[in-house]
């Protein structure tokens, strides 16, 4: 509510200065209000947020087209590492997937390209001691190409059950051209609120549709050194959907939910699916240098997970004005 209340007042605020003014511009004030709001949540934590989609953010969604061929490995290969107690990143230099290891199993949070999953992910998980074959679920932010690109496979191999949104179950079945070596078969369709549970691990899903309609963003705990911590993980950023004030406000809603949903659990950990928002392959290299007494990289306090979401919410509304 208190979020409603506060863009109320703002345009309240703008809506005077406009009328003080015979050549003021109104909606150019608000969109300067709202990146300059932006720009304050994200200071110095979410930069690559704040870049990508307030500075130049992509409009309108992607064609229902083939892959590109395989990108040089040396592109995206990074070496794996164990991030906390309980979560290792199985990622690349720019999207990550991380396994969380509970006392029946691992639970595998998005899957990268397929090109990189094999090497990434199996081989990743080798590397660091834990078992593929262990991955008793797969939970995928959204069907793009970028994290449901080896669901196939660990379905395939493993037998892990696929954790998705209902809508983009969808557009993955829909889809004509972007699955040439196959798609994964529908699993598990995500609920609002909805657990997955192993052993003695939950991940809290939240439906967040918006970067798709069917984008799931989660909450679930970590261990550093034992000491609990609560991750809020955002499952989609981008503006690369069709580009109009109802996609925008539904964006916008799923920010404020997860803002609120994030406050209410005490989130000081915010993470995301791509390192451009997250900065993890930085602070995983930040993390393995870590002396003893030093903060966590990662853990970066309840109101900077909560600018996140200002930002995500605020750059929306850049663009949400501009199409007024
Ligand atoms: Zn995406």
């Amino acid at each position: 509510m208190t979020h409603h209340f506060g863009a109320a007042l703002v345009v309240a605020a703008l809506g005077a200065a406009g009328a003080s003014s015979a050549i003021a511009q109104p909606a150019a004030n608000a969109i300067d209000a709202h990146l300059a709001a932006a720009k304050a949540a994200a200071g110095f934590d979410f930069t690559g947020t704040l870049a990508r989609i307030c500075v130049a953010p992509q409009t309108g969604p992607g064609a229902d087209v083939r892959p590109p061929p395989p990108p040089d490995r040396a592109t995206w290969f990074t070496e794996p590492g164990k991030v906390f107690d309980n979560l290792y990143f199985v990622g690349t230099k720019i999207h990550s997937s991380w396994a969380l290891t509970t006392s029946e199993g691992i639970i595998l949070l998005d899957t990268l390209y397929d090109y990189a999953s094999e090497e990434a992910i199996v081989g990743g998980m080798k590397k660091l001691g834990l078992d593929p074959a262990a991955v008793k679920y797969v939970i995928i932010t959204h069907a793009h190409g970028d994290h449901v690109g080896g669901a196939k496979l660990m379905q395939d191999r493993f037998g892990s059950r696929i954790v998705m949104g209902a809508p983009d179950w969808e557009s993955i079945e829909k889809s004509v051209n972007q699955y040439p070596n196959g798609k994964p078969k529908r699993d598990i369709v995500a609920t609002d609120d909805g657990k997955v549970t192993l052993g003695d691990t939950a991940v809290t899903l939240a439906l967040t549709p918006g970067h798709t309609p069917g984008t799931v963003s989660m909450f679930f705990q970590v261990k550093d050194n034992g000491r609990p911590l609560t991750v809020a993980y955002s499952g989609g950023t981008a503006f690369n959907f069709q580009n109009d004030v109802p996609h925008f406000d539904t964006y916008i809603a799923s920010q404020r939910k997860m803002a609120e949903l994030a406050g209410s659990l005490n989130a000081t950990v915010l993470m995301s699916n791509h390192s451009e928002f997250d900065n993890a392959v930085t602070k995983i290299k930040l993390e393995a240098a870590r002396k003893a007494g030093e903060p966590h990289p990662f853990e970066i306090g309840r109101d900077a997970v909560l600018r996140y979401f200002k930002v995500m919410d605020e750059c929306a509304q850049v663009a949400r004005t501009k199409l007024q």
